[in-house]
C-alpha cells in the first residue's frame, strides 16, 4: 500500500471532501450595540483563500478523529526508550494555564513578574540540589540545546586559558546520537569510544586517546544500553588528569534522582530534560526545556540570562528583588526571552508535589519496573548487556529460528496490542535493538500485559510470520513504506492532486 493511499483512510471524509460553498461555523451573536471597527485596508485582502468551508461541527469531528488516530501517552503503554514517556500530571497543566503565568508578555518589566522569576529562581535551585551543581539556566529549549550550551561553555573555559590545542571530545559509542552532533557542531572533532563486552566504556581505549589535545568528554548517564558505568568514577578522573572537562548527558536523570549527584561524581557540567525527567508532555515536536548546570570552573559562561536575587529581602518575612543578570562571561543568549517558561511552571509544579522523598522514589520504581521487565523477557529474547539495568534496556528484536523476523516486525506488531512500540535500531552498537524504557508511572499490571504481547509475539515469529511482515493491522494506516515516507512528505490533510 502506497503512503497516499494509507493517508486517505487515515482522514476519511477528508476536510476539504466535506467543503461546501458558504457552508460555515455559524455562531448566534447578539446585534451590534457598539460601532462596527474600521474594515481591514485592502493591501491587507486577499482575493481568495483556499481553506475548506465548513460546519463548526465537521472541524470539532475532524480534529477530535485525528486526535485519536494517535498514540498518547493518555491514551496507552508508551516504552519509548529514552524518551521517559512518563505520565503527565494533569495538575501541571492546572498550574501552567493560571492566567498569572499564562498571560505573562516576556517583555514586561520584571518587577510586574516577580512571582515568575521567583519560580524560576527556584527550579534554577532545586536543579542544581538535585545535580549537585553550583549554578543552573533555564535557557536551553531542549536537550540537544542544552548539550551545545555545555559544550561552548568547555570551549570558551579552554579558550580563556589560552589552551588553545584542545580540538577533540571523547564521546563513547554508547552516547547518544545528538552528543556527537553537537560537539561536531561545537567545531570539535570526535573521537569515538568503544565500549567493553559488559557495555562500559573500555578504559585502555580511553586512556590511550586521553591527551592535551582533548577538550572533554560526553558521556550519556545511564548509557543508552541502560547501564551506568561502573568505572564512571576512573573515566572522570582520566580525563580531568589530561586536562578536559566532563560533559555530563543528563536526559536520563529519571534513574538517578536523589540516588547519585552527577556534580558530586565530578561532573563539570550536564543538562536536564525537563521535558522527560520532569514530565512535561513531548512527543510530537515540543516545547521542550533543556536546562544546563555546571560547578564552579563553569559558572562565569553560563548562558544567560538568568534570575538571581538582586535586592535581598528588608526583612525576614518580605520577598526579595528578583532579576534578570547576564553571567560574567556569558556564552550568551540561546533562545528569545527565557527559555520556554510553561516548561518551567510544569517542572516546578512536579518537582515541588514530590518532594525529596519522592523524588528519589521515582527513579528507585523506575529502575525497578525496568528490571522486571528485563528479568521476565531475558528467557524470550536476547539481552545483550544483561546485568541491572537504570531505568531502560536493550533487547535484540531477532531470534535465531525465525532468521527473517526483524526489530521492525516485532515493534509493528506492538501496534496491534494497543502499546506503543520500543525505540527501534537504537543504539547503533546493538543488532535489531529495540530499546525499552517503562517508566515508573506504570502498574504491574500494564507491564505485564506488555511481558505478555512481547511473549506472544515471540511465538508468532515462529509460527505466523507473515502476521508480523504484515503488521500492524489494527491500525489506521497499515505499513507504510518508510523510504517513500520520508522523501515524499505529505503535511497537508488534502491529497496532492492527481496529474
Ligand atoms: C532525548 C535525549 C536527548 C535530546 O533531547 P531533546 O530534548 O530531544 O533535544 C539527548 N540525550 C539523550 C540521552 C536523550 O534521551
Amino acid at each position: 500500500m502506497t503512503t497516499h493511499t494509507a493517508q486517505a483512510k487515515i482522514i476519511e471524509p477528508l476536510i476539504y471532501e466535506l467543503s461546501a460553498s458558504g457552508r460555515k461555523a455559524e455562531t448566534l451573536m447578539p446585534k451590534l450595540d457598539v460601532p462596527e471597527a474600521e474594515p481591514l485596508p485592502n493591501n491587507l485582502l486577499r482575493d481568495s483563500l483556499d481553506l475548506p468551508e465548513v460546519s463548526e461541527l465537521d472541524v470539532v469531528r475532524h480534529f477530535l478523529r485525528l486526535s485519536q488516530l494517535n498514540h498518547a501517552i493518555d491514551k496507552g503503554f508508551y516504552p519509548l526508550g529514552s524518551c521517559t514517556m512518563k505520565y503527565n500530571p494533569k495538575i501541571d497543566e492546572d498550574t501552567a494555564r493560571l492566567p498569572g503565568f499564562a498571560n505573562l508578555h516576556p517583555l514586561q518589566p520584571p518587577e510586574t513578574a516577580q512571582g515568575a522569576l521567583a519560580l524560576m529562581y527556584k527550579l534554577q535551585e532545586w536543579l542544581c540540589e538535585i545535580s549537585g551543581m553550583k549554578g543552573c539556566s533555564l535557557q536551553p529549549a531542549a536537550g540537544a540545546q542544552g548539550e551545545l550550551a555545555g559544550i561552548l561553555m568547555i570551549r570558551a573555559y579552554h579558550q580563556e586559558r589560552g589552551d588553545v590545542k584542545r580540538t577533540k571530545i571523547l564521546v563513547p559509542d554508547s552516547a547518544h546520537g545528538t552528543n556527537p552532533a553537537t560537539s561536531t557542531m561545537a567545531g570539535y572533532t570526535v573521537v569515538t569510544l568503544p565500549s567493553d563486552e559488559r557495555g562500559d566504556v573500555d578504559l585502555n581505549a580511553l586512556r590511550a586517546a586521553a591527551d592535551d589535545t582533548v577538550a572533554g568528554m560526553m558521556i550519556t548517564v545511564p548509557s543508552t544500553l541502560g547501564v551506568f558505568d561502573e568505572n564512571i568514577k576512573e573515566i572522570i578522573k582520566i580525563v580531568h588528569d589530561c586536562g578536559g572537562l566532563m560533559y555530563m548527558d543528563g536526559a536520563n536523570m529519571n534513574a538517578l534522582l536523589g540516588v547519585v549527584k552527577p556534580g558530586e561524581l565530578g561532573f563539570d557540567v550536564m543538562h536536564y530534560n525537563l521535558h522527560k525527567t520532569f514530565s512535561t508532555p513531548h512527543g510530537g515536536g515540543g516545547p521542550g526545556s533543556g536546562p544546563v548546570a555546571v560547578n564552579e570552573k563553569l559558572l562565569p559562561y553560563l548562558p544567560g540570562p538568568i534570575v538571581a536575587i538582586v535586592e535581598q529581602a528588608p526583612e525576614p518575612d518580605s520577598a526579595p528583588r528578583y532579576g534578570f543578570v547576564m553571567p560574567a562571561k556569558s556564552i550568551g543568549r540561546l533562545k528569545a526571552f527565557h527559555g520556554n517558561f510553561g516548561m518551567h511552571v510544569r517542572a516546578y509544579t512536579y518537582i515541588a508535589l514530590h518532594g525529596a522523598e519522592g523524588l528519589k522514589a521515582i527513579s528507585r520504581h523506575a529502575v525497578l519496573n525496568a528490571n522486571y521487565v528485563r528479568v521476565r523477557l531475558a528467557d524470550t529474547y536476547k539481552v545483550p548487556y544483561n546485568r541491572m539495568c537504570g531505568h531502560e534496556f536493550v533487547l535484540e528484536g531477532r531470534f535465531a529460528d525465525a532468521p527473517d523476523i526483524r526489530a521492525l516486525d516485532i515493534s509493528k506488531r506492538l501496534m496491534d496490542y494497543g502499546i506503543h512500540p520500543p525505540t527501534n535500531y537504537f543504539p547503533l552498537i546493538v543488532h535489531e535493538a529495540l530499546l525499552i524504557e517503562p517508566t515508573e508511572s506504570e502498574s504491574k499490571e500494564t507491564l505485564d500485559r506488555f511481558i505478555a504481547a512481547m511473549h506472544a509475539i515471540a511465538q508468532e515469529a515462529r509460527e505466523t510470520p507473515e502476521l508480523l511482515h504484515s503488521a500492524p493491522h489494527t491500525m489506521p494506516v497499515s505499513r507504510v513504506d518508510e523510504v517513500y515516507a520520508a522523501k515524499n512528505l505529505v503535511l497537508c490533510c488534502r491529497l496532492p492532486s492527481a496529474e
